[in-house]
């Protein structure tokens, strides 16, 4: 990573993050792990919450090579003894916190007619329990500082459209965490704390290339040919929209879903 300063005042107050303090989950791999560097670039110190500990530290290393504002702590955030600890190694390593991603999420496909009750459950568990106490114990924790905060969700234009059969269970947790920001919106407004989701179309990450080397041709293949900007994103497309989401520059937005999906949604 290569950290360039901004030399414009205007900006670096519009979109700076100096000073702040960041908890990303699943921040180990793929999309999560761009916003930690963005949220890096921008100056602010950064908790990487991922439930494999040695993705943890390695991302955490890269961001401490060129400044030492990173930490990382082995987190399931489906399990409510680890969301604690987390927020309280973010607290004794950082003193504060004041940005939440919530991007840890597993997508197994799987269709309903195989489905087992424990298979839709471990998703709704990781993808919409852990979202809830994250956001719960974070919210808190700026409550109680009473200078306002930040909790961007990481959902997916699944919410809105199912993308390939095999996700109903996926696709019922993102429509949750929609409905989970808006009303957590409602809730922590008068605290000046905003929260807004974020809905990525394909994005290629670690977690998507799993997901294709199953058998038979790439689940992903049709979802490709309805991208209208012509390619699939990258972490960086979406930790783009997530950094505006934590930054002055969004000052006066909350409870919303911002899709960023190269057009998928329209094609
Ligand atoms: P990814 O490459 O698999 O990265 C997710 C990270 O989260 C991994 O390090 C994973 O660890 C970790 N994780 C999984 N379960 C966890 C848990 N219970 N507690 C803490 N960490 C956990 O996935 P991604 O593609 O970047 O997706 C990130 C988020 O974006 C997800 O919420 C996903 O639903 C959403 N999204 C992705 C896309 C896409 O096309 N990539 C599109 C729309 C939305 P392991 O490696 O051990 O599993």
């Amino acid at each position: 990573m290569t950290v360039h300063p901004t030399t414009s005042p205007f900006l670096a107050e519009l979109f700076g993050l100096e000073g702040k303090v960041a908890v990303v989950t699943g921040a180990g791999s793929g999309i999560g792990h761009g916003i930690a560097r963005f949220f890096a670039e921008a100056g602010a110190s950064v908790a990487i919450a991922d439930r494999n500990p040695s993705a943890a530290e390695r991302v955490a290393d890269e961001l401490n090579a060129h400044a030492d504002r990173a930490t990382w702590i082995e987190t399931d955030v489906s399990a409510e003894p680890d969301v604690t600890r987390m927020l309280r190694h973010t607290l004794e390593r950082f003193g504060r916190v004041d940005i939440l991603v919530n991007d840890a999420g597993i997508f197994p496909a799987k269709l309903i007619a195989h489905m087992s009750l424990a298979d839709w459950e471990r998703v709704q568990d990781v993808n919409l329990r852990g979202a809830f106490l994250c956001l719960r114990e974070a919210a808190l924790q700026m409550r109680g500082q009473g200078t306002g905060g930040r909790i961007i969700n990481i959902s997916s234009v699944d919410s809105l459209h199912p993308s390939m059969p095999g996700l109903a269970h996926y696709d019922a947790s993102k429509g949750g965490m929609n409905m989970l920001t808006r009303s957590a919106a409602l809730e922590f407004g008068p605290d000046k704390i905003t929260v807004n989701a974020v809905l990525p179309g394909l994005i290629a990450t670690e977690g998507v290339a799993a997901m294709n080397r199953g058998a038979g041709p790439p689940p992903t293949e049709e979802f490709n040919k309805r991208i209208v900007l012509g390619r699939i994103g990258t972490p960086e497309d979406i930790a783009a929209c997530v950094l505006y989401l934590a930054s002055n520059a969004a000052n006066w937005v909350t409870g919303q879903t911002f899709v960023v999906d190269g057009g998928y949604l329209i094609g």
